[in-house]
């Protein structure tokens, strides 16, 4: 640990005390004293877009975090507080119209669940395709899309500490069950592992699992200690946003002492234990809290790596990628994946071209030194996997775009390269068209063979 961050530690330790976690929602967006300094017309909007995408900040985001002279800027607060944009204009007229007339809760709801239909809730198949069956039954709180890793959406963990505005997650949060996916079947879940001795990675997302209670979340990694036929088992990610939402957690909580007892065991045991930790901007990092936690955090032995979308208006800029690689790698977190915004919820205002999106990343690069070099992307999640964009290149006198797998339901499309025609517009894979004449992708009858074996 370096002199500079201890003495930044223990200066700022004792202004940090234990406190409340308190949380506004869009039906208490009003008591947000802040708001108060904002337009009438800016807070109608806020309220809009509240009823339909979900809404949710604490405290800490809001005292610590969001600079309020910079509003509406300033990217902590596009981060994290509903934008009017975020709805296409007739549907947030459609909703500002039945705000305006005082319609009831029921008509609103109404409205509201509409309206997220169109707004595509669940991307990549994430319903249909990505969940395991086992004797027949579909496992409930579990996606199993890449071989090796099994993805576990805890039900006491699929809420956040705040919710971030681009959410590719949303669905989850607005209360339409139908639209939801979770467990608390500990049982199966472990039942599915033991019989599944190909997966090495258990990766615990939601939500956010960080919102969860140590002796929650204990009752399902213990087992992986106890159980010997659980030993393949041997990486456990844990996906959160809470080093930026609620650091706390880590620190102060009156379980954190437990949580990061927990980690330790699972590190002396000889799990590889992963803190997959969403940032998106370097702001995130700056507050003493944010670095006591990661600090907490390392000493347990743990292997912070961060991930997070390149998004307009928050930071659609190499710089912002570059600082936040460099402060990353100083602190000890390992820069992992940068994404492209998913193609659901308010995508419409936060989306930034693939050409752009490749622009930036490469420029940021070549800004940072080796260590800050180790993020893949820029990374569209899509229904056949995860599918980089690596560059733009000329070949044979056609513009390109240079793509590849990291990650695919065909362990064997990975990291085979193939070729798109250049597109200044595309933000998305569905936008691509296959380079140099030909029909289709290399993957896509397989592709579509797969889907229709899954109806
Ligand atoms: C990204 C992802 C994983 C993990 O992939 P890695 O390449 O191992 O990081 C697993 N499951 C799903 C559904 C994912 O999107
Ligand atoms: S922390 Fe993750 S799951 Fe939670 S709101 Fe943000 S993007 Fe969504």
């Amino acid at each position: 640990m370096s002199s500079v961050l201890k003495f930044y530690n223990d200066k700022a330790l004792g202004e940090i005390e234990a406190r409340n976690f308190k949380v506004f929602n869009d039906r208490s967006l009003e008591k947000i004293p802040q708001l108060a300094r904002l337009s009438d017309a800016r807070r109608f909007e806020m309220k809009v877009v509240s009823s339909v995408l979900p809404f949710r900040v604490n405290e800490y985001v809001i005292n610590e975090l969001i600079d309020w002279d910079r509003v509406p800027d300033d990217p902590m607060f596009q981060l994290t507080f509903p934008q009017r944009d975020m709805l296409a204009p007739e549907s947030f007229e459609r909703m500002a119209e039945l705000h305006r007339r005082g319609a009831d809760k029921t008509e609103i709801a109404a409205l509201a669940h509409e309206l997220r239909e169109e707004l595509n809730p669940h991307p990549a198949g994430q319903l249909d395709m990505n969940r395991p069956r086992m004797d027949g039954e579909v496992v409930e709180g579990l996606q199993h899309k890449y071989r090796e890793t099994v993805l576990f959406f805890p039900s006491q963990g699929q809420t956040c500490h705040s919710y971030c505005t681009f959410c590719f997650r949303w669905a989850q949060f607005v209360g339409d069950k139908e639209l939801r996916i979770a467990s608390n079947q500990c049982d199966q879940v472990l039942g599915y592992l033991r019989r599944h001795p190909g997966v090495t990675d258990l990766l615990v997302t939601g939500g956010d699992p960080m919102v969860m209670k140590t002796r929650n979340l204990a009752q399902y990694l213990e087992p992986l200690l106890e159980d010997a036929g659980l030993a393949h088992v041997q990486t456990i990610r844990i996906g959160t946003k809470a080093l930026t939402f609620w650091p706390h957690r880590f620190v102060t909580d009156n379980d954190a002492d437990e949580l990061l007892d927990l980690f330790e065991r699972l590190v002396k045991a000889g799990r590889h234990v992963a803190i997959m930790a969403h940032y998106n901007h370097w702001r995130e990092l700056e507050t003493p809290i944010a670095r006591e936690a990661i600090r907490r955090l390392r000493e347990t032995g743990v292997e912070i790596r961060s991930q997070g979308p390149l998004l307009a208006h928050i930071n659609d800029d190499p710089d912002v990628w570059a600082r936040l690689w460099k402060t990353q790698v100083q602190l000890g977190i390992i820069p992992y994946y940068m994404f492209v915004e998913r193609d659901t919820g308010a995508r419409r205002y936060f989306e930034v071209p693939l050409a752009r999106a490749a622009r930036i990343y490469r420029e940021a690069m070549q800004r940072v030194s080796g260590l800050g070099r180790t993020a893949r992307g820029p990374s569209m999640s899509a229904g056949p996997g995860k599918v980089e964009v690596q560059g733009v290149a000329e070949i044979q006198g056609e513009k390109v775009f240079v793509l590849r797998f990291i990650q695919a339901r065909n362990p064997e499309w990975v990291q085979r390269p193939f070729f798109a025609k250049y597109d200044e517009e595309a933000t998305w894979l569905n936008h691509l068209k296959p380079a140099f004449g030909e029909e289709k992708f290399f993957f896509e009858d397989e592709y579509e063979a797969m889907r229709a074996g899954n109806g």
